[in-house]
């Protein structure tokens, strides 16, 4: 039997304190829709505990009462993970008051972070040290670090540092009923069992609230060298790639795709974004290499590359930085392609991933398909291609129906997301699955792998209170 409305705002309010406890619509109102709009819920409370205690008395109330709960980080995420059910029956338990970095140690190269730090707030801590943390997405000032454990999220330095998992150290959790795993090591060699930290990692919620996390850290980025290649083909990337890699010493630290349609619409409604090249080409690549060592000519290392990738024919033409102020350009206009696109209409969105040697071929089968089958919208491919991970968006063209193009969603969902399976690929690369992407985590995942989820889902969490029906379905 679930608590009365009145009855749960008693109890929360004598746990955390009437000031961490909303119920107002207005107050309410910004942790029940997502950052597009496209997801919407409601929800009995939203609370806002102040520390690891207080989420895991919320967690034992609801694990006893039966009460849905919804982990809310910055949503800033793009499946509707962070937002509750239309019911009016879960709760929101908000993490941006547990904010503390509990400790930066620069000799053992860690940080103790918790859940509610904004990514560029751990970023910052991590400079003030003298020290490097590479996570790096375009929302670092208003995402969570919770929110980047929880979608395991990629960015911008996959390819040289790897994805959120990769950086982590330790986990502190609350687990459904309250029990605390109190896991912040800053080992870095433990073979004690099974890696339990990382079921938590990219479960958006759905086996625990994560309250802290111990991280390794870099030494600093003292050099950069970075440039924008222009190519004809999405193969000349894969090329180039290969050549930067071997011709860096494993400098390149990112490597970004970026369609000629990317610049026009940047150039075209972004302020201070233009062409930094002098003629048009189909392709560019925006890469970066970067190094601790002070000193290291890493601009004579890119121009060398490059210039033996335009002798061959893999690069058309190429332009290196000579600032910071240019650099900052270049990556404006990589990291504001969603948003010109945004006022070009609607998009739909496919964030998938596929083995690198792939992508030439897979981008040309999935072009023609999208040029022949979707006459109103035109390609926008872009994304992190160093690590295989494409954004391949469709716009809407100018002049066409915004709904029509909506409605058809599901129907080109499915025909790129087969297509990406016939690849070997992913249909999500670092998106997460949420309640977006459910039925397509049913449709791709093979029944075993459903049937481990789904145990270790029952494992964890055995009355289903945790964010139900992200991720899996319920049962
Ligand atoms: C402009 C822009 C650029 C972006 N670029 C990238 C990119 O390059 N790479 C990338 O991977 N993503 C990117 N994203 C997506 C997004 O920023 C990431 O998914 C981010 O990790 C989400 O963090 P958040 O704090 O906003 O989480 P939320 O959206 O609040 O939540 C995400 C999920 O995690 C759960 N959750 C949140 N906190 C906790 C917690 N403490 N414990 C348990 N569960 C929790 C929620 O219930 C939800 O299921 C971008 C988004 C925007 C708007």
């Amino acid at each position: 039997m679930t608590l009365e409305a009145s009855a749960l705002q008693g109890r929360l309010c004598a746990l955390l304190g009437a000031d961490s406890v909303l119920t107002e619509p207005g107050d309410c109102a910004p942790f029940l829709v997502d950052h597009l709009g496209r997801c919407r819920g409601r929800a009995r409370a939203v609370v806002q505990p102040r520390s690891t205690a207080q989420v895991a008395q919320v967690l034992e109330l609801c694990d006893a009462e039966r009460i849905g709960v919804v982990p809310h980080g910055g949503n800033t995420s793009y499946c509707g993970g962070p937002i509750p059910d239309d019911s009016g029956n879960q709760l929101v338990l908000s993490l941006r008051r547990l904010n503390r970095i509990r400790s930066v140690d620069p000799d053992n190269y860690s940080l103790i972070a918790e859940a509610g730090c904004l990514l560029a707030q751990v970023q910052a801590a991590a400079e003030a040290a003298e020290r490097f943390f590479p996570l790096s997405i375009g929302s670092q000032g208003s995402c969570q670090i919770g929110g980047n454990l929880s979608t395991n999220a990629g960015g911008v330095n996959v390819l040289r540092y790897g994805m959120t998992r990769d950086l982590v150290l330790g986990l502190e959790v609350v687990l459904p009923g309250g029990r605390v795993l109190d896991g912040l090591t800053t080992l870095r060699k433990d073979n004690t069992g099974y890696d339990i930290k990382s079921l938590f990692l990219g479960a958006e919620g759905t086996l625990g609230v994560i309250t802290a996390a111990s991280f390794r850290l870099f030494p600093q980025i003292r050099v950069r060298a970075t440039a924008l290649a222009a190519i004809g083909e999405v193969r000349a990337a894969v090329r180039l790639l290969a050549q930067l890699r071997a011709a860096s010493g494993e400098r390149v630290s990112s490597f970004e795709l970026i369609p000629r349609v990317g610049i026009e619409l940047t150039s075209r409604h972004i302020p201070g974004v233009s062409d930094p090249l002098a003629t048009a080409h189909p392709w560019y690549v925006l890469c970066e290499l970067s190094s601790s060592r002070p000193g290291e000519p890493l601009d004579e290392v890119l121009e060398e590359a490059l210039a033996a990738a335009l002798a061959d024919g893999v690069v058309l033409d190429a332009v290196v930085v000579r600032s910071e102020r240019e650099r900052a350009a270049l990556w404006k206009l990589r990291e504001t392609i969603p948003e010109a696109q945004r006022h070009e209409g609607a998009s739909l969105k496919h964030d998938i991933s596929l083995p690198v040697a792939s992508l030439p071929d897979f981008v040309a089968r999935a072009a023609a398909w999208v040029a022949t089958h979707v006459p109103e919208g035109r390609l926008v491919a872009y994304g992190h291609v160093g690590d295989g991970n494409l954004h391949f968006n469709i716009s809407q063209l100018p002049g066409t129906d915004r709904e029509r193009f909506l409605a058809r969603a599901a129907e080109i969902r499915r025909a790129i997301h087969d297509l990406v399976r016939e690849f070997a690929g992913s249909f999500s690369a670092e998106h997460g699955v949420g309640r977006l992407k459910v039925g397509e985590l049913e449709r791709y995942a093979s029944p075993v792998e459903l049937e481990l989820m789904r145990a270790v889902k029952r494992g964890f969490d055995p009355h289903g209170i945790m964010n139900p029906g992200k991720v899996l379905r319920e049962p």
